[in-house]
């Protein structure tokens, strides 16, 4: 009987052991998500439309993307304009005063836009989050007086939980983060990789797509650290099916409406 007891023990420590030995399961790798549409610029390859104009704005809202992308500056007035380039045709919005821009007109006869008239059509579509690129200034000083007056701005109209914050300026993206702990902050600059991104708290990153073509792995490694994935500017369809294949979690695209038919048809 003792002996039995001595064998049973026997057998239960060494099961002990070995389940502790044996290999643990390899780790699951985290779930894909369903790609989302990020319009580059609004949606402006319609008729009558223009790169970051409010009417691309309006057409993003109407086509249902999950988001907008446009680009900001800010005047040496202290004014937040919204426009891709650092210069309108010989002037350099940040050494030009707003009024001595007021009179630019867009490629459509639309009016430079403000930041705030264009925070304004987006606060009239809740679902169509405000992808809002700041662009790298200067200078760090002028960078965070552009990010804090932002900030202000997106509060008074009561959008912070629409709106997302991108920048190559990685100055700016912590700015970001520092001034709204609960935004999402995603870094474009490419350069860094997605261990570095998660140390300075931010989202995840916002790549060109030549970037995530030649370090793959990076995909694999920004969802295991729970950092999200954006690639821009992702235009053709074989690109498109690549990336949709990688599971990023959005594609920035000049073709918003070609790529929501390619992932509908997934679906
Ligand atoms: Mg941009």
């Amino acid at each position: 009987m003792k002996n039995c007891f001595l064998i049973l023990m026997a057998l239960f420590v060494g099961g002990r052991i070995h389940a502790a030995e044996s290999p643990e399961k390899p780790m699951t790798s985290v779930a894909k998500p369903v790609t989302q549409v990020v319009a580059h610029r609004g949606f402006w390859k319609t008729a009558g439309s223009a790169q970051n104009s409010l009417s691309s704005l309006r057409n993003a809202q109407e086509l249902g993307v999950y988001g907008s992308e446009f680009d900001v500056w800010l005047t040496k007035d202290d004014v937040l304009v919204v426009n891709h380039d650092a210069k309108i045709g010989k002037t350099i919005i940040e050494e030009a005063t707003f009024a001595e821009m007021a009179a630019v007109l867009l490629s459509n006869g639309e009016k430079l836009p403000t930041l705030e008239s264009y925070l304004k059509i987006g606060a009239k579509n809740k679902k169509t989050r405000l992808v809002f690129e700041l662009k790298p200034h200067k200078s760090k000083e002028r960078e965070r007086r552009a990010a804090a007056l932002s900030v202000a701005l997106v509060e008074k109209h009561k959008l912070s939980g629409q709106v997302e914050y991108i920048s190559f300026s990685l100055h700016a993206c912590k700015e970001f983060r520092r001034l709204v702990p609960s935004a999402q902050v995603y870094y474009l600059g490419g350069d860094l990789p997605p261990a570095e991104i998660k140390r300075h708290g931010l989202t995840g990153i916002d790549y060109k797509m030549g970037v995530l073509r030649k370090n793959p792995k990076w995909i694999d490694e920004a969802r295991e650290l729970g950092l999200k994935i954006n690639v821009w500017t992702v235009n053709k369809p074989a690109d498109m099916r690549y990336f949709i294949g990688c599971g990023v979690d959005f594609i920035t695209t000049d073709e918003p409406g070609k790529l929501c038919a390619m992932i509908d048809a997934k679906k």
